[in-house]
C-alpha cells in the first residue's frame, strides 16, 4: 500500500495540539447491509488506542450514542446522531440541541414499524432516540422510491430533515450537522477529520483550515483523499506512532 506522498507530509507535520475526528461506518470499517453487525476489529481498537493517547481524538458518527457505544464502548469521546449528542469519555451524554420532540416523533415512527416492513419487504428501521434509519440494501429500486416519497411527507410533517445516503433514508434533527458540532469543539484549534459520506462534507466545508481526508470515490471538498478503508488503516498507523 501507497499513501500520497502529500497527506503523509501533512499527518507528519500535524500539531501536537491537534484534534482528531474519525467517521466510524466506511471510514473505520466496511459498510454493511447488516450495520447492527460491523464491531470493530482488535487491530482497529488497538490503532483508536494509540491515537487517542497522542490525540484528542473524537469518533464522530451518525448513529446512536447506544449503537455506537454497543461497539466501542466508553472508552473514546464519542459525537453521535451527526452532531447532536456529545459524550466525552467519563462524562454524562448531552444533547447539543433540543431533541425532545424529534425523540417523540422517532419513537412513533418506529411504533408503526410492521406496517412499513409489511408494505416494504427487505426493509430494516432503527430508532436512534432523535433519528430514525431506513435501511434500503434490500429493497427493489420501486420500493425505495415509494418509501422515499412517503419519507419526504413525514420529513415535512415533523420538520425533521429528510438524508438520503448510501443505501439509507434518515429522518434527522434539522439545524446540527458533524460539521457545526465539529467546529464548535475545535475552538479553532489544529484537526485531522476523516469521513467517507455526503455527511462528512458538512465537516469538511466548515472545517476547511482542519486536515480532512476523504475515504473512497465522490466529490469531496476535503483536502486528501485515500482509496478505502483498509488505505486509511494506513493513515491510523501513520497517527499512532510518535
Ligand atoms: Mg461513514
Amino acid at each position: 500500500m501507497s499513501l500520497g506522498t502529500d497527506v503523509e507530509t501533512a499527518i507528519r507535520s500535524l500539531p501536537r495540539d491537534s484534534m482528531v475526528f474519525l467517521d466510524y461506518d466506511g471510514t473505520l470499517v466496511e459498510l454493511s447491509p447488516d450495520p447492527e453487525t460491523t464491531y470493530p476489529d482488535s487491530e482497529l481498537v488497538s490503532l483508536l488506542d494509540a491515537v487517542s493517547a497522542r490525540y484528542e481524538t473524537y469518533i464522530a458518527t451518525g448513529r446512536s450514542l447506544l449503537e455506537i457505544t454497543e461497539f466501542l464502548g466508553n472508552r473514546y469521546n464519542i459525537i453521535a446522531l451527526h452532531g447532536a449528542v456529545l459524550m466525552k469519555r467519563g462524562q454524562e451524554p448531552r444533547y447539543l440541541v433540543d431533541a425532545t420532540k424529534y425523540i417523540e416523533y422517532c419513537n412513533s415512527a418506529f411504533s408503526r414499524r410492521n406496517d412499513f416492513i409489511s408494505r416494504y419487504p427487505g426493509l430494516k428501521i432503527t430508532n436512534k432516540q432523535g433519528g430514525i434509519v431506513f435501511i434500503l440494501w434490500r429493497l427493489s429500486p420501486r420500493d425505495s422510491g415509494s418509501l422515499v416519497s412517503e419519507l419526504r411527507n413525514m420529513a415535512a410533517e415533523s420538520g425533521m430533515d429528510l438524508y438520503l445516503g448510501k443505501r439509507i433514508a434518515e429522518l434527522r434533527i434539522p439545524g446540527i450537522n458533524k460539521g457545526t458540532a465539529i467546529r464548535m469543539l475545535r475552538e479553532s484549534r489544529p484537526a485531522l477529520i476523516a469521513g467517507d459520506d455526503i455527511t462528512d462534507e458538512d465537516s469538511f466545508i466548515l472545517n476547511q483550515d482542519a486536515l480532512t481526508i476523504k475515504v473512497g470515490d465522490g466529490p469531496t471538498a476535503a483536502r486528501y483523499r485515500v482509496g478505502d478503508v483498509k488505505e486509511f488503516r494506513g493513515i491510523l498507523r501513520m497517527l499512532s506512532v510518535p
